[in-house]
């Protein structure tokens, strides 16, 4: 934290390259004299390393006083290495200096190191839920079982499941804590049967001492994934294992969900999240600007937290708008500012209209990315597979031509996106778990 905390105050990296860059970097082990540090992406890691390298060793330097080289892997890289490691030497090595940090068991769980406790804005909407998660958190299995954690889009049920594996795992780095979307434990049952690895399937979901799904809702109408996830909760409570479930809506409103499932999630503590008021409003968007060290004055603070109304998501996607909008036009951030950044998310309607540009940025969260990736001219697969999603969807889901949607998505030719839209096309009738994400892609993006 330290070394990453001098990076983006002391050093010369722009707060934007640090944010993009070198943010998420997380460091899994040190072993003799070098550093391993993770990193997500292929391409961001060859970038990362030839363009910082050099800051991060002086940093670590700096902090700790010694130099260490430093070495990037990728979560495919370290899961294999350790898989051979645990094959060959269980626990034999006496080297000392070979040890775990804390982030070794979240390191494949896709934890945002931003979603903690200590950065959730408690307010009367989420109160409940917040004090039960922590309650979770600190007792696993034995203060609420499962907790069922549901709210509208945008509310805080994910960066609170992911503060309650941070917690477990700061208390217990051994502990097993699992996080998972129900889209992605739909698609590993759907690629178990397909290879007939389901006793891995199995093993991974069942030799856990925390499981974390997040969006169950979206396995209303799977018939074969709640008769899965119905055997695996069941496994789970008998062993006095903690299990945690977030959902858009209370159980008994998720329809065409076995009534089996249903009334298991209602054994626990059920707790909502609300729309945040005024003040809570207010209380975030200082968080946010506090956290990232943006000098904010308080009359646009207050117009967007009176503005923006309906949830966290577009509150903070508001900031950042007013954000980029001032380092556009090179003026300073006043409520004059803010409200010509502004003018497209305030006026009233324009809000619930499907654009290329909403499914972008529900796709770039969706998987990781950043949406101004997505549009540039980048070829690796795993940009350019969402990209294909993009536009697929911009057309089935929108009317405007296709010049229009290929203009707003990088300025590319029809002809993209019609083989965008034709690949993903072909692909779903071969590939069911892609056919599940689009489902729910489609799902978050109409809002249906
Ligand atoms: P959900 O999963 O309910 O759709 P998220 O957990 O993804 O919502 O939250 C959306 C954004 O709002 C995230 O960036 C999150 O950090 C932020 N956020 C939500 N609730 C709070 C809160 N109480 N305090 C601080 N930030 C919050
Ligand atoms: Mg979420």
């Amino acid at each position: 934290d330290k070394v990453q905390a001098l990076l983006r105050d002391e050093s010369d990296i722009s707060k934007i390259s640090y944010k993009t860059f070198l943010e998420n970097l997380q460091p899994v082990k040190v072993h003799d004299d070098t550093i391993i540090i993770k990193t997500d992406d292929e391409i961001g890691r060859d970038y990362i390393e030839r363009k910082y390298s050099r800051s991060i060793i002086i940093a670590i330097r700096e902090i700790v006083g010694q130099i260490y080289e430093i070495k990037f892997m990728l979560p495919n890289e370290l899961e294999k290495e350790n898989k051979d490691k645990k094959g060959s030497s269980k626990k034999s090595s006496t080297n000392n200096s070979t040890h775990n940090t804390t982030t070794n068991n979240s390191q494949y769980n896709n934890l945002n190191s931003r979603y903690t406790f200590d950065t959730f804005v408690v307010g009367n909407n989420n109160k409940l839920a917040h004090a039960a998660s922590l309650a979770v958190a600190e007792s696993p299995a034995e203060a609420y079982n499962p907790l069922f954690i549901y709210g509208g889009v945008g509310l805080g049920k994910t960066h609170l499941m992911h503060s309650i594996a941070h917690f477990i795992l700061s208390e217990n780095s051994r502990s097993k804590v699992l996080y998972v979307s129900s889209e992605k434990f739909t698609n590993e049952l759907i690629n178990s049967i397909r290879e007939d690895k389901n006793e891995e399937f199995r093993q991974k979901y069942r030799n856990i001492d925390v499981l974390l799904v997040d969006d169950i809702q979206f396995i209303a109408g799977k018939e074969r994934t709640q008769e899965e996830f119905f055997h695996t909760f069941n496994t789970l409570y008998e062993a006095k294992k903690q299990i945690i479930i977030s959902s858009d809506r209370p159980p008994k409103e998720i329809e065409t969900l076995e009534e089996r499932l249903r009334s298991r999630f209602e054994w626990g503590l059920i707790a909502d999240i609300q729309p945040p008021d005024y003040e809570t409003r207010m209380a975030i968007l200082q968080k946010r600007a506090e956290l990232e060290n943006l000098d904010l004055p308080d009359d646009v603070i207050q117009y967007v937290a009176t503005n923006i109304k309906s949830n966290i998501r577009e509150l903070e996607g508001a900031i950042n708008k007013i954000i980029a909008y001032s380092t556009l036009v090179h003026k300073d951030l006043t409520k004059e500012l803010a409200e010509d950044a502004l003018k497209d998310l305030i006026t009233p309607e324009k809000n619930k209209e499907i654009t290329p540009e909403f499914i972008l940025e529900i796709v770039a969260e969706h998987y990781n990315l950043n949406p101004m990736d997505i549009v540039s001219k980048k070829r690796p697969r795993d940009i350019a597979y969402p990209r294909q999603i993009v536009m697929y969807l911009s057309r089935t889901l929108t009317d405007l031509s296709l010049p229009k949607i290929g203009q707003i998505l990088g300025k590319r030719d029809h002809t993209t996106i019609i083989h965008g839209y034709e690949k993903i096309s072909k692909d779903i009738t071969k590939d069911s778990a892609l056919k599940n994400t689009i489902e729910i892609l489609t799902k978050k993006i109409t809002g249906k």
